[in-house]
């Protein structure tokens, strides 16, 4: 009998960055992945389409019943002869309870590996520009939990406070006024530095800093909330110099972007690189119509434009060879179009300086004859009047429909939730826009607070249009183009 694998893997602190290659190998080769509550969503995306995906997160980190869900539901799935991936937030063996799913997993004779993680105990500090040791201020670092035992049981205070190096409490929230009071009492230094670090790594970070003797005041005026990192020593006055994730261009800024799915993800890449939050809604979908195209027929062509990188990739993506495109001209409008003709060594014959239609077809016009046949590759939504052009130029323009755009329609109170938190909301088309307004039902009435960013003159027209206003504006018109713009405007 199969008994399937269990990996335990560590996903870090937070950033998507920080998951080690090997946590993304476990989490492409799962069909099961049980994740908890601290780790980044967007890990999941790694998964397999048909991957069964359970969430098991405990409201609080003391675990108790959830703890044994979590070990039978590792335990059930890996009997079915599945590879089950236990995803952890930073590292499985720093109080997060891997050694107990071992214990079960080894019951029945399962085989297993552990995959370590980074740890917040050391990660979130340094997102904080704090480090663990520093030469001539801490030459070590101790971690704690900072919960109590469930009789009640507490660590050994008066060997911690002679500890001369760092020392970083996790989970210590609740018991702040113990783990200061304690320390005090029992001769440490009540002008110690302390920092506490609230969700680290993420582009929520928090920082609040204080002393053993004030910090109790100070994280309730602050209203410190789980999870935190309570860091205390001398290190902690190292971040007034170091501190460095704090300053990235977007951080602290949830952005929605709403491109299709595949587009997506390249986006958010760049705000997560910049430090900001990415919360995906993809209002589009990309569909490809070329898969039963004739191709035999460009021989009758003179000429072919894209429009846009969709349109190139479509196109391209069924053709059976490079060679039947022989020594066609090719004309393309949009950085990123070029960009993606590129990737297939593709050079184009004429580039438009302005991102405008009407241009292509003006160049196209000048590197053909009278009459020749001219392939727009583009989509059903594509505005280019390929008759007005064909008497315009005297050539005889051909529009192919490559992909198309399929708005998609979301639940009022779905939209509503991922807005929460969001500071701005990007549109990259104008039929992102109009499926926003479709899926709010017209009614952009709770939308207070929120900035909408567009990608272009098109797409702020269609926002006006709609009733929403347009707050900010690239200059360029790409994804880098419209996060450029909110970096300038924030
Ligand atoms: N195995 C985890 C720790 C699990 S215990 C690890 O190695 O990091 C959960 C505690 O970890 C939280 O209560 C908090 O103290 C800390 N923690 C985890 N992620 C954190 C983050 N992003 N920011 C601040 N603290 C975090």
């Amino acid at each position: 009998m199969n008994k399937g694998k269990v990996y335990i893997v560590g996903a870090g602190p937070g950033d998507l960055e920080l998951l080690t290659l090997k946590a993304k190998r476990c989490v492409e080769e799962a069909d099961c992945i049980v994740y908890d509550r601290l780790i980044n969503k967007r890990i999941l995306k790694f998964a397999k389409p048909d991957a069964k995906l359970i969430y098991l997160g405990k409201l609080n980190t003391e675990g108790g019943v959830i703890q044994d869900e979590i070990n039978q539901t590792l335990v059930k799935e890996a009997l079915k002869g599945k590879v089950v991936t236990r995803l952890k937030g930073g590292d499985p063996f720093v109080f997060g309870r891997g050694g107990e799913e071992i214990q079960e997993i080894l019951k029945e004779g399962i085989s297993f590996e552990v995959v370590p993680g980074i740890t917040s105990s050391i990660s979130v500090p340094a997102y904080s520009g704090i480090p663990v040791t520093h030469r001539g201020i801490s030459r070590s670092f101790h971690v704690f939990t900072g919960h109590t035992m469930e009789d009640g049981g507490w660590h050994n205070f008066d060997a911690i406070a002679k500890l001369q190096g760092t020392l970083v409490f996790l989970m210590g929230v609740k018991n702040l006024d113990l783990i200061s009071g304690d320390l005090i009492k029992n001769g440490k230094d009540p002008e110690t530095p302390v920092g506490i670090i609230e969700k680290g790594s993420t582009s929520r970070q928090r920082v609040i800093k204080g002393t053993l003797s004030n910090i109790m005041d100070i994280a309730k005026k602050e209203d410190v909330k789980p999870p935190a990192i309570i860091i205390i020593g001398g290190v902690v006055n190292l971040r007034e110099e170091f501190n460095w994730f704090e300053k990235k261009e977007l951080f602290g800024k949830k952005i929605m972007v709403t491109r299709d799915e595949k587009q997506a993800e390249a986006m958010s890449s760049i705000i997560e690189k910049k430090g900001g939050e990415a919360a995906e809604v993809p209002l589009i979908s990309i569909e490809d119509q070329m898969k039963d195209y004739d191709y035999s027929q460009i021989r009758d062509y003179g000429c072919l434009l894209f429009n846009s990188q969709n349109s190139v990739r479509s196109f391209f993506k069924y053709l059976p060879d490079m060679r039947m495109l022989g020594n066609i001209k090719i004309g393309v409008v949009g950085v990123k179009t070029e960009e993606e003709l590129s990737k297939l060594k593709l050079v184009p014959d004429f580039m438009p300086k302005e991102y405008l239609g009407e241009l292509l077809a003006e160049e196209a016009a000048q590197c053909t004859e009278k009459e020749d046949k001219i392939l727009v590759v583009t989509s059903d939504i594509s505005p280019i009047d390929c008759e007005k052009w064909s008497v315009k130029y005297n050539r005889d323009f051909k529009k192919i429909d490559a992909y198309k755009t399929i708005k998609v329609k979301r639940d009022r109170g779905e939209i509503i939730e991922s807005l929460e938190g969001v500071d701005i909301v990007t549109f990259l088309s104008s039929s992102t826009v109009e499926a926003f307004a479709e899926s709010l039902d017209g009614d952009l009435g709770e939308l207070k607070g929120i900035k909408f960013a567009s990608i272009g003159p098109v797409t702020s027209e269609t926002m006006k249009r709609l009733g929403l206003s347009v707050d900010i504006e690239a200059k360029e018109f790409t994804a880098n183009g419209i996060l450029k713009a909110i970096e300038e405007a924030m």
